[in-house]
């Protein structure tokens, strides 16, 4: 295989997990990050050190590599719609407009046949009191574009609560309201599609979120099969409506009857997919990185029971203990400032069946 070169935008873990991915399988690597030193360039050959809409940085990465991919869903899609001009972008930048904003997200799973909350586009007040009389006065209030991990989000849990000032509060921005799903629990999908169509799905991961961040992701998900041919199901089906290339994740909510509502999806690696790199003989990051190379896919079985936990912010000083414990598989990325809320790193433990 001659020495090919991956253009990856954005320069955190994920990207720093694709890297390590991609030298394994002898390619090349490329950020284009803004930050200095980020977690990813440390581990890549080479940064370009520019804004991910710089016109230059962009031309620069499109003449130095053969493939361009991204860690996170808010790259301006203007810029890789620059960049797939001149050089195959993976996943397709349709992927990114379809999933940065969640009105337009809705609309696009609905149209797949899968099915989510429901939902009302809000751009005034007055929109947002009509549409939460619809809902019976309670609902899950988001902004359209740039939320994540709960943040830009307020829960109006019952008809007594005022819903005034909240259309301000949020900004003044588009949002959207969403039905409020009485779920049972939390699960999320990590499927990836080949340039040739083949789609491959991992085990769905059961989420646990602690202050609107993932907290651990535990497999096997106490669903039942029919759950998990469900969330396979719907993964194929938005695979090949985006003719999709690369790894995707994919949240749903579970109801009591074991019925999916989807919530959100994440054109790019996952969090809830870090345990594949402990259980699986081929992680989501070479996955993604197998898939955007026109290499077959690699095996999504998984060989053992796992839990992964981040580690977050104070978490990090931990590590000693679970260094110290048989069966975990540590992974810290490189930051060197730890705050409260940020992910520094994660630990998978194997629960049963590698032995
Ligand atoms: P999100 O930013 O959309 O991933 O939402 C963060 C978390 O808020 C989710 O993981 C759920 O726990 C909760 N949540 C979001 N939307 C809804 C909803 N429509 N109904 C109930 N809970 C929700």
């Amino acid at each position: 295989m001659s020495a090919r070169t991956i253009g990856i935008i954005g320069g955190g873990q994920l990207g720093r997990m694709l890297a390590m991915a991609a030298s394994r399988l002898n390619f090349r690597t490329i950020i284009l990050e803004p930050q200095a030193d980020c977690p990813a360039a440390q581990l890549a050959n080479r940064q370009i050190t520019a804004a991910y809409a710089d016109p230059v940085a962009l031309a620069e990465l499109a003449a130095d590599c053969d493939i361009v991919t991204y860690e996170f869903e808010n790259v301006p899609v203007e810029a890789a719609e620059m960049l797939a001009r001149n050089v195959p972008v993976y996943p397709p930048p349709k992927a990114l407009e379809v999933a940065q904003d969640r009105l337009t997200e809705k609309r696009f799973l609905n149209g797949c046949g899968i099915p989510t909350a429901r939902f009302h586009a809000i751009d005034n007040q007055a929109q947002l009191e009509a549409a939460l009389a619809d809902f019976g006065g309670c609902g899950v209030l988001k902004t359209r574009r740039l939320g994540y991990d709960g943040k830009g989000q307020r829960v109006f849990r019952s008809a007594d609560e005022s819903p005034a000032g909240a259309f301000e509060a949020l900004g003044g921005v588009p949002l959207i309201l969403e039905s409020f799903v009485p779920f049972e629990r939390e699960i999320s999908i990590i499927a990836a599609r080949g340039t040739d169509g083949a789609v491959a799905c991992y085990d769905p991961a059961e989420n646990v979120h602690r202050d609107g961040i993932l907290d651990t992701s535990t497999l096997p998900a106490r669903i039942t099969d029919a759950t998990a041919e469900a969330a396979r199901d719907a993964a194929k089906k938005l695979l090949d409506a985006l003719n999709y290339v690369g790894v995707v994740g994919i949240e749903f909510f579970v109801l009591p009857d074991g019925s999916l509502v989807a919530n959100e999806i994440a054109p790019r690696v996952h969090n809830s997919g870090h345990w594949t790199e402990a259980a699986c003989v081929v992680s989501q990051f070479e996955q993604h990185i197998r898939a955007i190379a026109s290499l077959p896919l690699g095996d999504p079985r998984r060989h053992s029971d796992c839990v992964m936990t981040n580690l977050i912010g104070d978490d990090i000083l931990q590590v000693p203990n679970w260094l110290s414990r048989p069966d975990v598989l540590v992974h810290l990325y490189g930051k060197t400032e730890s705050r409260p809320g940020r992910k520094m790193g994660h630990v998978t433990e194997l629960t049963a069946g590698r032995r």
